[in-house]
C-alpha cells in the first residue's frame, strides 16, 4: 500500500494541524503501528523526553501489564477434600474443585467458575 502525505486535523496536546509525511507512515509502519500519530511530532518528542525522564515508571507499567500479582483464596476440594486455593472469591453456594478435580470434572457442569 503506497503512503501518501496527509495533514491530521489536531494534535491531542497542543492543537496544532501536522503533517503526517510518507516517512513518518513508513517509520510507524516498521514499528507495527497501526494508528496515526495523535500528536505532532514536537510533542511526540517532548513525550519520549519525559518518558526517558523517568525510567521507574515506565518500568513500573510494564510490571502490571505483564504479571498482575494473583490473589488466591484457600478452600477445600468439594470433591477430594484436599485444601487448595484459587484464583477467585469461592462462594458457599458453588462447588469449589482443587486443579485435579477440576479438570477430571466435565467441563459444561462449572464452565462459569473463572477458573
Ligand atoms: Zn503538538
Ligand atoms: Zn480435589
Amino acid at each position: 500500500m503506497p503512503f501518501i502525505e496527509k495533514t491530521l486535523v489536531a494534535c491531542r496536546d497542543c492543537g496544532r494541524s501536522y503533517p503526517f509525511t510518507v516517512e513518518e507512515q513508513e517509520a510507524f509502519a516498521r514499528q507495527g503501528y497501526r494508528n496515526e500519530p495523535s500528536r505532532c511530532p514536537e510533542c511526540r518528542e517532548t513525550r519520549r523526553a519525559k518518558r526517558a525522564a523517568s525510567p521507574m515508571r515506565s518500568f513500573n507499567d510494564n510490571v502490571n501489564q505483564r504479571s498482575e500479582p494473583r490473589v488466591m483464596h484457600p478452600v477445600v476440594c468439594s470433591r477430594c477434600g484436599k485444601a487448595t486455593e484459587v484464583p477467585f472469591l469461592p462462594r458457599a453456594d458453588r462447588a469449589v474443585y482443587c486443579r485435579d478435580c477440576y479438570s477430571q470434572e466435565p467441563r459444561s457442569s462449572h464452565e462459569r467458575s473463572n477458573y
